[in-house]
């Protein structure tokens, strides 16, 4: 009566799938336990399928009682496959049912009905009947069909409502297809009931849903073969208010440069020895590679951190050695215990960062421990990383003005355009706080573009000769040195405002200088657009005055570092610097001048223009317009 032809393979492929799947670490959050639970009860499913149709084609050859409750529980099993297959849906859905349960019940309710129907159904005869004619259909077999669509249905209502949830396009064909073929699965399984086609369906779904969400491989960071940092995130996302409270961190010293020394063979391998080690060291632990150099030991109470890391230490006196590599290194330790529990992974995670990257610095065999104020810091951190974002995509990046004096006649000659961020409650912050996020998720141009379009309006504003100003002093970060098309986009700007690009300076610093072919390039191009170069920072870099010579900037900025050494311990470099750069033709700007007696020492040297704190602090373009500008 049943046809195996598609039921064999289908149990082979699984088995080879159950093979993989267990040969690798698995993370235990939430979504790969479901689908850990899909790939037992498939394994069930088919296998009592298999065993339960082999009784009913031969019944005459077995005691009743044996068929009917291989049959009993190869529909238990399906039906709980229809659930668990739900269930995946909503767990990578992040769909909470505990948090309402009302709604938990009513969902689990026909699970319980249709279950305890077909407990019975050996006594009762309601979905099945086996007698000496062998098996049938009862008169409520479409029960196990409800079950079923009945949870394919509340995948695809899921599925829609929390579908926004899955950013990566192919999660999301990949949750949809998944529905469909379970849907197809079922259509196929009532109009040709013989073939037992359904778990080859089923198995066509886990295929995809493995291969999209579940292979152990996304989680594992392959070099060192602990978890990855992906796998931590998720990890602490989901265990908020349980027992891994307690983090032993580690980071390689130097890791970057050990890594230029050894080589990324010899490194790799070490990381997987050190992975190898922490993982029969903690055996009970969660062990994570968080990216350069950088491992997470997430333990609970019983493990004494100080005496762990001792033990770790200890390892690190010796080096790392396989048939691969023999290499000698060095960790710095954090400890964090993280009792109240409801930190975000986000929270934990740069807490951990900053702490480890400043046992990095200090470098001390003990380790460093992470106190409220250490999270508390993150917390502002990623505030101020918030309120860039907001200000970056809302055109918020205010521009502040900060005078630039002429050394001669005193006055005020330009002035230099400084990015300036506000927060929630309009408290300003300083571009050291918000550059640095600027520049690590590549919106350093962005936020150049709208300081660059500020200034373009303030002259605009000012009228055609500024009232008295010659110019305005625009940064550029060397990242946007590198923008192929920054030229054309600056000069577009200055067009759309009818500003002439003479009125701008465009301030670069000494490492934009650094990649010479490029440079030259960008050089000439925003000097054929009629920008005026201006040199910034001179002093902080490793300076190299023949390639300095062949750029042609018209001025040259004197780090505020180098002008109040040379005020505080004079010698014979300054004045020699700034003889040459005159000779060369360029005009020098001393930035950093917070009394009257720098600008006079500072003019005797041939300063040209004077910047500081003396003359002001920078400020808001309104404020400037109305305490510096002539009226009109
Ligand atoms: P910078 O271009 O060298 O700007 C001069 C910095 O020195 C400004 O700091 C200014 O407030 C500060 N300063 C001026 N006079 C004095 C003084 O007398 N004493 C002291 N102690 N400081 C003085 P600010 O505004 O915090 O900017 C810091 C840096 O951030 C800037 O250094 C510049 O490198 C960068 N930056 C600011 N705005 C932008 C921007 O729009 N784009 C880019 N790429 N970088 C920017
Ligand atoms: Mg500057
Ligand atoms: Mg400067």
């Amino acid at each position: 009566m049943w046809n195996f032809s598609f039921i064999c393979p289908t149990l082979l492929i699984l088995f080879i799938l159950l093979i993989f799947y267990f040969s690798l670490p698995r993370l235990g959050i939430r979504q790969n336990k479901v689908f850990l639970k899909i790939i037992i009860i498939e394994t069930l499913v088919v296998i009592s399928d298999i065993v339960s149709s082999v009784l009913d084609n031969n019944y005459q050859e077995h005691p009743l009682v044996l068929v009917s409750v291989a049959n009993m529980l190869f529909f238990v099993f399906f039906m709980l496959r229809a659930y668990v297959l739900f269930k995946f849906v909503i767990s990578v859905l992040h769909i909470y049912p505990r948090k309402f349960p009302a709604i938990k019940y009513f969902v689990r309710l026909p699970l319980y009905l249709s279950l305890v129907v077909t407990a019975f159904s050996p006594f009762t005869g309601m979905i099945y009947i086996v007698n000496e004619t062998g098996y049938h259909a009862g008169p409520f077999y479409n029960v196990t069909y409800f079950c079923s669509f009945f949870y394919l249905g509340m995948a695809f209502l899921s599925f829609f409502i929390k579908r926004d949830v899955l950013v990566r396009k192919r999660e999301l064909f990949s949750l949809l297809f998944y529905n469909v073929i379970i849907g197809a699965g079922l259509i196929f399984r009532i109009l040709l009931p013989n073939y037992l086609l359904m778990d080859t369906f089923c198995l066509m779904a886990i295929l995809l849903v493995y291969l999209s969400f579940e292979n152990p491989e996304f989680y594992l960071d392959l070099r060192s073969t602990a978890f990855n940092r992906k796998a931590l995130t998720d990890f602490l996302d989901e265990r908020a208010g349980n027992q891994w409270k307690n983090y032993i961190c580690l980071i390689i010293h130097d890791y970057s440069e050990m890594r230029a020394i050894y080589g990324s063979t010899q490194m790799d391998d070490a990381l997987h020895m050190i992975s190898d080690y922490l993982n029969q060291m903690f055996p009970k632990s969660h062990i994570f590679y968080f990216s350069r150099g950088r491992f997470v030991i997430l333990t609970d109470s019983r493990i004494n951190k100080e005496e762990a890391c001792e033990k770790i230490a200890d390892k690190f006196e010796s080096s790392w050695k396989s048939e691969l590599s023999e290499v000698y290194l060095n960790a710095d330790y954090v400890i964090f215990s993280n009792k109240e529990n409801k930190l975000s992974a986000e929270v934990i995670e740069g807490t951990i960062t900053t702490a480890l990257d400043r046992a990095d610095f200090i470098n001390d065999r003990r380790p460093l421990y992470i106190g409220a104020e250490d999270i508390e810091e993150t917390k502002k951190q990623l505030e101020i990383e918030r309120c860039f974002e907001h200000a970056i995509e809302n055109g918020k990046i205010e521009a502040f003005l900060q005078p630039i004096i002429d050394a001669e006649s005193g006055r005020i000659i330009g002035a230099e355009a400084l990015a300036r961020l506000r927060d929630e409650e309009g408290n300003v912050i300083p571009p050291h706080m918000f550059i640095p996020i600027a520049e690590s998720t590549g919106r350093v141009h962005e936020l150049g573009v709208q300081v660059f379009e500020k200034a373009c309006e303030f002259i605009k504003k000012s009228g055609p000769e500024m009232k008295g100003l010659s110019w305005i002093n625009v940064n550029l970060s060397p990242i946007q040195m590198l923008q192929a098309d920054l030229a054309e986009q600056l000069e577009s700007i200055a067009n759309k405002h009818g500003v002439d690009t003479e009125l701008i300076h465009l301030e670069i610093t000494e490492e934009s200088t650094i990649d010479d072919y490029s440079m030259q390039h960008q050089i000439k191009a925003l000097k054929d657009k009629g920008f005026v170069l201006v040199l910034d920072d001179y002093g902080t870099g490793y300076s190299n005055l023949a390639r300095l010579k062949k750029i042609p900037f018209t001025t040259v900025k004197l780090d505020m570092d180098i002008v109040l050494d040379y005020y505080h311990n004079p010698d014979e470099v300054l004045p020699m610097m700034i003889k040459t750069f005159k000779q060369l033709g360029f005009k020098i700007t001393a930035e950093g001048i917070e009394n009257e007696h720098m600008s006079l020492v500072l003019a005797e040297l041939g300063c040209d223009y004077f910047q500081g704190f003396y003359y002001s602090m920078p400020i808001p373009m309104h404020e400037f317009s109305e305490k510096y500008l002539k009226p009109a």
